[in-house]
């Protein structure tokens, strides 16, 4: 029988993270490619939502998310940035983040229509904007500084530019977007009367001192800006699948409309306990970074012993290092048998990009360090023996 998938979702079969996640549990490797905590979130949420799910919390929350939790997305925005977001009207809740960014894709993007994003991306965004009909115009941040292109990011407007995707922090870069770099992509989405879909699950995963700016607070993007944001990065719970948009009513109204079609409502007792977790305070909020940062560092310094080159991640869970001293110049074909033989799956760069930047992310890999402690030593121990250290 021919392939029942739809042509256009050809290129986009199987997410690599499923594919690296099988491949290390095949060779037994240590896994530091999917981006998932291998430590729990925190307990007084789990006994939030198991008092949710045992007080008969059990039916449909509303399309838009449990009131209680709209209010404290909203108390949340207020708190840490000075928004003020309506929760009645400026606030949905999505299956996920992942939800979200497709709702909002498939929602706003029309045949014809093109979307901006920098690559490396994540890897949701392309397949959206295929299945909307739309053409993805890539600006490549290149290893290791991951700089913003000025001239290549002008260059990717142009009248019919519908939509920017932005993703701060950055997967799998690391990168914290400047205030500055900000207003260039918020001035040019303005010129060019496109929507601006930021992504900003790690907003709170920031490891150093430049601080996370939300594109939403930018007076010339606020009326332009849906922002997007996930319990799972933020409470270490990235099985619950409760993330947000917040943004101008009538664009959210929109996303609701697409959003309505493909889960309805996203699971109540996860939303209840999430409501509750959002009130924690800062020094609640600051424990994953400070844990992730001990892990950063330890894996940083670790590749440096062994000579490897890296980027350095200001946040998010992902470092960038070239595995070419290591004999993997190519790591799209040359992962399978590096995980096989030396037993350390990293995720291929090259995956996140398209087009000449494949060639040029070729040796790269983007390596989770939200990892427990003696993971990413036995890792590091792995790359160590391939040069034949430890
Ligand atoms: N955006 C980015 C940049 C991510 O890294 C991820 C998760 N890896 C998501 C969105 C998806 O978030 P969720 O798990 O809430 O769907």
């Amino acid at each position: 029988m021919e392939n029942p998938l739809v042509p256009v979702m050809a290129p986009y079969a199987s997410t690599i993270f499923s594919e690296m996640s099988a491949l290390a549990l095949r060779t037994n490797s240590v896994n530091l490619g999917q981006g998932f905590p291998d430590v729990e979130g925190p307990q007084f949420l789990v006994d939030l939502a198991c008092e949710a799910i045992r007080g008969g919390q059990n039916q449909y929350a509303p399309r838009t998310g449990l009131p209680e939790l709209r209010r404290a997305i909203a108390d949340h925005q207020r708190r840490f940035y000075g928004l003020d977001v309506d929760p009645e009207t400026e606030v949905l809740v999505t299956a996920g983040a992942t939800e979200g960014i497709a709702a909002a894709i498939l929602a706003l993007v029309r045949p014809g229509d093109e979307v901006v994003t920098f690559e490396p991306y994540f890897d949701c965004y392309p397949p959206m904007v295929a299945r909307a009909g739309g053409t993805l115009r890539t600006v490549p941040l290149r290893f290791p500084d991951h700089a913003v292109d000025e001239q290549a990011l002008a260059t990717a407007f142009s009248d019919r530019t519908r939509l920017v995707v932005l993703n701060t922090p950055h997967n799998p870069t690391g990168k914290v977007f400047t205030r500055d770099e900000l207003r260039l992509i918020a001035e040019l989405a303005r010129r060019h009367d496109a929507w601006i879909l930021t992504d900003e699950v790690y907003e709170h995963l920031v490891l150093d001192d430049t601080p996370h700016v939300p594109m939403a607070t930018l007076p010339e993007a606020a009326d332009r800006t849906l922002t997007m944001s996930s319990a799972g990065k933020t409470f270490s719970m990235t099985g619950w699948k409760v993330g947000w948009i917040t943004g101008p009513a009538e664009g959210l109204a929109a996303v609701t409309s697409m959003k309505q079609w493909l889960t309805f409502t996203t699971s109540g007792p996860f939303q209840y306990a999430i409501a509750h977790g959002l009130a924690m305070d800062d020094a609640a909020y600051a424990v994953t970074a400070d844990e992730l940062r001990a892990r950063r560092d330890q894996l940083l310094t670790g590749l440096a012993d062994l000579g490897i080159r890296t980027n350095h991640p200001e946040a998010t869970y992902f470092v960038l290092a070239d595995l070419s001293p290591l004999g993997l110049d190519d790591a799209l074909t040359g992962t399978t048998a590096f995980a096989e033989e030396h037993g350390v799956v990293g995720i291929p760069a090259a995956s996140f990009v398209t087009g000449a930047e494949v060639e040029a992310t070729a040796p790269l890999v983007r390596f989770a360090f939200c990892k427990r402690e003696e993971i990413i030593a036995e890792g590091l121990r792995r790359l160590g023996a391939v040069l034949g250290r430890g």
